[in-house]
């Protein structure tokens, strides 16, 4: 799900963290998962996000639990 490496100097997308972005993605994939941490973006209309290591570690934790619980309702 990522979309690549970001630029030098891209700082992370979240409201009040300074680390520089490593990652971005796209809004949709990620806002559901930010609202479930408690994080808000600094920018509502950016289609995309950048994010931190530690914020896209965050992140991604929260989109493998969501997947896994999709996979059951499915069955
Ligand atoms: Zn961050």
């Amino acid at each position: 799900m990522c979309l690549g490496r970001v630029d030098r100097g891209v700082g992370c997308s979240v409201v009040g963290c300074v680390n520089n972005a490593s990652h971005s993605l796209s809004v949709k994939e990620v806002l559901n998962a930010l609202s479930k941490l408690g994080l808000k973006l600094s920018s509502d209309s950016a289609r995309r996000v950048y994010l931190c290591e530690e914020h896209y570690k965050a992140v991604k934790k929260v989109l493998r639990k969501e997947r896994m619980y999709e996979r059951w309702r499915f069955r």
